[in-house]
């Protein structure tokens, strides 16, 4: 039988602890979960941010530069950071993981949409965990939307992945924004089609990321696209992807 494939989205500011550096004692907790989840017959593909974050630390910049090719310069060193924080940890368990770096644009071409699907089908065979983020020494306007949320639901339906996973360090989708309404309550499952959903996500992000709420309820709704229901999660929720495996029910689930 067919493995099932999850598509896990790990956003900046949730895997360098607010901008502080790359978080390896998280990531070793996902890690585990992943691991598990392979023992389950489900093949993951992590789309991972925290490059550009993690440049900035390496450079000893304070504040985030507006100049693009900075931001490239910095993406270029903190992704040394990144793929050695999984690749280490997950070779604790004796697994490889696969650097892969993508442009939307790849994802539009037909010859290479194909490259990119087969290349991802046997690193998943040979069971990797292919670690993909954006090729942001070329991808100027991805910086400025900062945009792996997006890039992970083309992933998901390419893939035709089971599910798309989001974690963030927010704890889902709001009804209102819980930074300026302490009312604010968790919408736990709402339709892809559900007008609440555009007016609630709000187009801000934080500093660190910069998606924002808005690019991961398009994102989701991207995912639909495959069938594909997104679940928005807090990483640092106790055992997320075990218990979202189990069934329970965390964060938000935009469905189709
Ligand atoms: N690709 C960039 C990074 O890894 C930013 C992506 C994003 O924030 O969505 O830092």
């Amino acid at each position: 039988m067919k493995n099932k494939c999850w598509v896990i989205k790990i956003g900046s500011a949730l895997l360098t602890n607010n901008g502080k550096g790359i978080d390896k004692g998280l990531i070793a907790n996902w890690v585990e979960q992943i691991v598990d989840l392979k023992n389950q017959n489900i093949d993951v593909i992590l789309v991972s941010s925290g490059s550009i974050v993690e440049g900035m630390k390496r450079l000893n910049w304070n504040e985030k530069p507006d100049d693009i090719h900075k931001l490239q310069a910095a993406a270029a060193v903190g992704q040394m950071g990144l793929i050695e924080a999984y690749e280490s940890l997950f070779a604790r368990h004796d697994i490889h993981t696969a650097q892969v770096l993508l442009t939307r644009d790849n994802l539009t071409d037909s010859k290479r949409f194909e490259n990119i699907t087969s290349t991802l089908e046997n690193l998943l065979e040979f069971g990797t965990v292919p670690v993909i983020n954006e090729n942001d020494t070329v991808a100027t306007e991805e910086i400025k939307f900062g945009d792996n949320d997006t890039l992970a639901a083309l992933v998901t339906n390419l893939m035709n992945a089971d599910r798309l996973i989001i974690l963030t360090d927010q704890h889902g989708v709001f009804d209102d924004d819980p930074r300026n309404n302490s009312d604010a309550v968790l919408i736990d499952k709402i339709h892809y089609q559900d007008e609440r959903l555009e007016k609630v996500a709000g187009r801000g992000g934080s500093s660190i990321g910069s998606g924002g709420m808005y690019s991961k309820v398009m994102a989701a709704k991207t995912a639909t696209e495959s069938n594909t229901p997104t679940c928005i999660a807090w990483g640092r929720e106790e055992r997320v992807l075990t218990r979202i495996f189990e069934g329970q029910h965390i964060g938000t689930i935009i469905h189709c």
